[in-house]
């Protein structure tokens, strides 16, 4: 971080702007919003800061600027069009240790000022160190087109409801959660939506609605959040998911949730490893629903990310029977499936008026010939199955197809680390389907989809083309520094 990000209170303060044209117009103009003192010098000054002037909201020294002008000064801005008069007033601030900016020449400047979204008093800075001043722009006009207009009345009132929930509740924890139901609750989307002006009807708004309205205790009951984390890339989270793991005080996670969607979790909630290795359970399902109880009995609220979505092959299901039992509140957050990141991202579409007209998902994990899979309509023609669990029984699970009259030349695919950086396709036929698999050296988490469909990721691969000299290797390489791998 080659800059300190502060917000300064300038109010009724000092600040020494050099230069009397347009540039200098626009720092004073944001600086007169910040309640500064400004004083501006320059021979002559545009017709718009000459009426500023007039009006007496900016002091005018009608001179060449003299090093004595910063005396006293808090912060100097040079925004004239002389680069050595700019570079003279940096010299002469920094011998004063006044901080100073020059407009457009960071090398001159002690501090840049950032892009901003004024919700006051919430204002959101962006800035690229200099680096990157358009893309700085455009995120300015994102968050600009995000951030809803009642932003800065919302954050108001919440000033306003301070100290009194600090007086009412008392545990920092329950004063957390009343502020998270508060800014999810129904009195805040009315301020956000502009049905309710909170700064006017403050007065008339009954303390004790507001408090009810979230459920102000000090003994807050505990919930469980029921979350799908998708296949790895957290670009595919919802935005509900993004907002549990925000909201959790404790997440456990599974052995198929990635590192770069635990990350996002709020940084000081607990995270808890849940997970089973090679099959073999680390910490057993009653175990896990033992915890879930606890957790929640305790008041916390709990995140239980699971792999793609907890409903399928997610024993989802038996977590929220075990929690309904003992009537322990939840909410369930879908996610993205593997079979649908990994064909996504694989390029192969899992049903094709041409190919597939239906679609089936299946465990791959069934022991023997107990298992209760309708392998005969598996073999059909004109139709997707998408094996889950089912690299350690790809011969069996191309026996049983082959068997119930699945053709050598089905193609197949087999997809490994689906969505994540590493992401590698293995496409074949039943035949030499488990031979290819082999050879590549596949590893868990690997999907099995078979159908005509496949043959499309030929055409259709889109995401990490680029090894093979595919044209979207720019995409890829963006796609690679943005999820900042830690682990890589
Ligand atoms: N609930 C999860 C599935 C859990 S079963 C979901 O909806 O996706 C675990 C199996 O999912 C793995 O054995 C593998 O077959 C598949 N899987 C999950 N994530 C994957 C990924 N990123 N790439 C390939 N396969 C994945």
């Amino acid at each position: 971080m080659d800059y300190f990000p502060i917000f300064l209170r300038l109010a009724n303060e000092p600040v020494l702007v050099i230069g009397g044209g347009e540039v200098a117009a626009r720092k004073i103009e944001l600086l007169l919003r910040s309640g500064a003192k400004v004083t501006v010098v320059a021979p002559a000054l545009i017709d718009s800061l000459r009426q500023t002037a007039i009006t007496g909201r900016i002091a005018h020294i009608a001179h060449e600027f003299q090093p004595q002008h910063l005396d006293g000064m808090r912060l100097a801005i040079a925004a004239t069009d002389k680069h050595s008069v700019n570079a003279w007033v940096a010299h002469q601030a920094e011998r004063r240790n006044i901080p100073v900016n020059v407009v457009d020449d960071r090398e001159l400047s002690r501090f840049i000022v950032p892009a901003i979204v004024d919700r006051s008093p919430v204002i959101v800075a962006v800035g690229s160190s200099g680096d990157a001043p358009v893309l700085t722009r455009r995120l300015r006009e994102k968050f600009e087109s995000l951030l809803p207009q009642g932003l800065g009345a919302l954050a108001r009132l919440a000033g306003k409801l301070r100290p009194v929930i600090k007086a009412r509740v008392e545990k920092p924890a329950a004063r957390r959660r009343f502020w998270e139901n508060f800014f999810d609750g129904p009195i805040a989307s009315d301020v956000l939506a502009g049905r309710l002006d909170a700064d006017k009807e403050l007065t008339e708004l009954n303390i004790n609605d507001v408090l009810r309205s979230v459920n102000a205790t000090d003994t807050p009951p505990g919930e469980v959040v029921l979350v799908g984390a998708g296949p790895g890339d957290p670009g595919l989270l919802t935005l509900r998911a993004l907002r549990a793991l925000q909201n959790a005080d404790i997440v456990l996670y599974d052995r198929l949730v990635s590192e770069e969607v635990l990350d996002l979790a709020r940084r000081d909630a607990e995270l808890v490893y849940v997970g089973k290795a090679a099959g073999k359970a680390h910490v057993s399902q009653d175990e896990i629903n033992a915890l879930l109880i606890k957790l929640a009995r305790a008041g916390k609220r709990v995140c239980r990310l699971k792999g793609g979505d907890p409903f399928i092959f997610g024993r989802g299901g038996e977590e929220l029977e075990a929690l309904a039992a003992e009537g322990i509140r939840f909410e369930v957050v879908p996610g993205v499936t593997a079979a649908a990141g990994c064909a996504a991202y694989a390029g192969i579409p899992l049903t094709h008026r041409d190919h597939a007209q239906a679609l089936t998902l299946v465990t791959g994990h069934g022991k023997d010939e107990t298992d209760n899979i309708d392998w005969q309509a598996l073999a059909r023609p004109g139709q997707t199955a998408v094996f889950y669990m089912g690299l350690g029984h790809l011969q069996r699970i191309v026996a049983n197809l082959r068997k119930h009259g699945a053709p050598a030349e089905r193609a197949a695919a087999v997809i490994e680390q689906g969505t994540r950086s590493g992401q590698r396709v293995v496409t074949a036929t039943l035949a030499d389907l488990a031979a290819k698999v082999d050879e590549a050296g596949v590893e868990s988490p690997a999907l099995l989809i078979v159908g005509e469909v496949t043959r499309l990721h030929e055409t259709l691969r889109w995401f990490n083309a680029g090894a093979a000299g595919d044209v979207s290797q720019g995409l890829f390489a963006l796609t690679h520094i943005s999820h900042g791998r830690r682990s890589a």
